[in-house]
C-alpha cells in the first residue's frame, strides 16, 4: 500500500510551499487508494510551538488536505532514533567525535580562509579507544564512492561521497539529529513515497546512507522545485502571501487555492479548473514540472473569482459567514440573513469573500453623506422620490418605469441619475446596480435613506 507523509516542524505558520507539499501527498495517497500521515516533527524544543502545530493542523482542515490515522509526533519517538544511531555504532557505520567545537570552529574558519568549502575532516573516525570526554555520534560515510538518488522528479542525482561529510547523528546532548530522526520515522512509518521540497535533496542522500547501512528497503523520493515570488524571488514570509492565512484573511476560498496549488508545478493536459474528485483522479506525479513555479497573484483571484461564481450558493454562504464572523465584525442575524439571501447580488464581480462582504457594507453602515446633493440633481432626486414612495413593495418593472420617466423628462443620462442615487443610498461609489441596492434595502428602507438627503 502507498503510504505518504506530509512532515512539517511546528516553528511557524503553514507556509504555501508546504501545503502544496501536503496536497501532493494527499492526492497521490488517494490517487493509490492509499494512506497520508501527518508528522508533527518537534525535536526542536526551542523553535517548536503548540501554537504553530494547532495552526498547521487547522490550516490543512481548511484547505481540505485531510490526513489518515493519528498525528505522528517525532518527539515521541527520540528513543528509537537514539537505538538506531548506538546499532550503527556498533556496527562500525557511525563512530565517536570529541572534537570541541573550538577545535571545529578554527577549522572552519582556517578553510575560509582559504576559501575552500568546510566539511569535517573526518579525525576521529578511526579512534579505537574510548575516551572518557563530551563526543556527537557521525556516521562514517564510505569515501570515494558514488552514491544515487533516484529521483522521480529531478531524475537520478549522483553524488561522490568524498563531497560529504560525516554528518552527525547524535549531539553531545545525546539529541537526535533532524536527518536521523526523519529517516527512522520514515522506516517506522512505513513511508513507500517521499514527496517534498527540492532543498531536501541533499538530505535525501544522508538519508538514504542510514536507510542502506541499517538495511531498509528505500522509499521512492519525489523532490518538487520551490514557489518563488512573482518577482522571482525565493519567497519570504515578508510577502505577504506566504502562508494560507495570508489568503485565507483576504477570502480566498480553500477549493480555490487548492486549485491554484494543484497547478502550480503540476498539469494534466490543457485542464484548468479540478474539483476534488478530478484533482483525485488524475494526479500522478508523474507530471510535476522540473523548475521552480513563480506565484500569481492575479491567477489566485481570477480562479477564487470563478468558484465565487460557480460553487453551491449554500457553500459559498457558508464560507463567507465564517470568513466574516472571523475576520470582520460581529454583524447581527438579521443582516447576515440579509447578506445570504441577496449573495446572488453581491457575489458579483467579486474576486475574494472580502468583495462581498465590501459589497454588502452599504446595508448595514450607512451614513447620511451631506455632499451628495446639489441643486442640480435635487430636482431629479425629488421626482425619484415622489414616485417611489407611490410603491407598495419592490418592483423591477415599475421601477425601470419611473427611471426612464426621469431621464426622458429631464433629458439626462442614467447616470445622471443614477450616480447620485447610488451615493444617497449607500455612500459608495462601488455598490450593486440601484435596483439591486433598492431590492436589497427595501422599498422603506430606500425611502428612508433617500428622505435624509431631500428634507
Ligand atoms: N520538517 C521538515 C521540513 O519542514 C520536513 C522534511 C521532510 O519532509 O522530510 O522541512
Ligand atoms: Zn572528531
Amino acid at each position: 500500500m502507498v503510504i505518504t507523509r506530509f512532515a512539517p516542524s511546528p516553528t511557524g505558520q503553514l507556509h504555501i510551499g508546504g501545503a502544496r507539499t501536503a496536497l501532493f501527498n494527499y492526492l497521490y495517497s488517494k490517487n493509490q487508494k492509499g494512506k497520508f500521515l501527518l508528522r508533527i516533527e518537534d525535536t526542536d524544543k526551542e523553535r517548536s510551538k503548540k501554537i504553530y502545530e494547532n495552526q498547521i493542523i487547522d490550516s490543512l482542515s481548511w484547505l481540505g488536505v485531510n490526513f489518515d490515522d493519528n498525528v505522528f509526533y517525532q518527539s515521541q519517538n527520540i528513543k528509537k532514533h537514539i537505538e538506531v544511531a548506538n546499532q550503527l555504532l556498533k556496527n562500525n557505520f557511525a563512530y565517536k567525535c570529541y572534537c570541541t567545537q573550538e577545535e571545529l570552529d578554527q577549522k572552519r574558519e582556517i578553510a575560509k580562509q582559504n576559501s575552500v568549502n568546510y566539511i569535517y575532516d573526518g579525525k576521529c573516525r578511526d579512534l579505537i579507544e574510548e575516551k572518557n570526554l563530551p563526543y556527537v555520534v557521525r556516521l562514517k560515510i564510505e569515501k570515494n564512492k558514488k552514491i544515487m538518488l533516484y529521483d522521480g522528479v529531478q531524475g537520478d542525482v549522483e553524488i561522490d561521497t568524498s563531497t560529504l561529510e560525516d554528518f552527525i547523528l547524535l549531539r553531545s546532548d545525546n539529541t537526535p539529529t533532524y536527518n536521523l530522526s526523519a529517516s527512522v520515522d520514515d522506516k517506522l512509518m512505513n513511508i513507500t513515497h517521499v514527496i517534498r521540497g527540492d532543498d531536501h535533496k541533499i538530505n535525501a542522500l544522508k538519508q538514504i546512507m542510514i536507510f542502506q547501512y541499517m538495511g531498509w528497503k528505500l522509499p521512492k523520493y519525489f523532490h518538487i522545485p520551490l514557489i518563488h515570488s512573482e518577482d522571482g524571488k525565493k519567497l519570504s514570509k515578508r510577502d505577504n502571501a506566504s502562508t494560507t492565512e495570508d489568503y485565507k484573511k483576504i477570502g480566498i476560498l480553500p477549493i480555490a487555492l487548492r486549485n491554484y496549488l494543484l497547478r502550480l508545478g503540476w498539469s494534466y493536459k490543457d485542464k484548468e479548473i479540478f474539483n476534488d474528485e478530478e484533482s483525485i483522479k488524475y494526479f500522478s506525479l508523474k507530471n510535476i514540472g522540473k523548475s521552480p513555479s513563480k506565484l500569481d497573484f492575479e491567477r489566485i483571484k481570477s480562479l477564487n473569482e470563478f468558484y465565487i461564481k460557480n460553487l453551491n450558493e449554500n457553500i459559498l454562504i457558508e464560507n463567507l459567514i465564517t470568513y466574516i464572523k472571523t475576520y470582520k465584525k460581529k454583524l447581527d442575524d438579521k443582516i447576515i440573513v440579509n447578506i445570504t439571501s441577496n449573495i446572488n447580488i453581491l457575489k458579483n464581480k467579486s474576486k475574494t469573500l472580502e468583495d462581498i462582504y465590501n459589497n454588502s457594507n452599504f446595508i448595514y453602515d450607512f451614513q447620511k453623506k451631506l455632499d451628495v446633493i446639489n441643486d442640480k440633481n435635487k430636482t431629479i432626486i425629488n421626482e425619484f422620490y415622489s414616485e417611489l414612495v407611490k410603491l407598495k413593495s419592490y418592483d423591477e418593472e415599475k421601477i425601470s418605469q419611473i427611471n426612464q420617466d426621469i431621464i426622458k423628462n429631464n433629458n439626462i443620462k442614467f447616470k445622471d441619475l443614477g450616480q447620485p442615487l447610488r451615493l444617497i443610498l449607500t455612500g459608495s461609489n462601488q455598490a450593486p446596480s440601484i435596483k439591486d441596492i433598492i431590492k436589497i434595502l427595501g422599498i422603506s428602507e430606500t425611502i428612508n435613506r433617500i428622505k435624509l438627503h431631500i428634507s
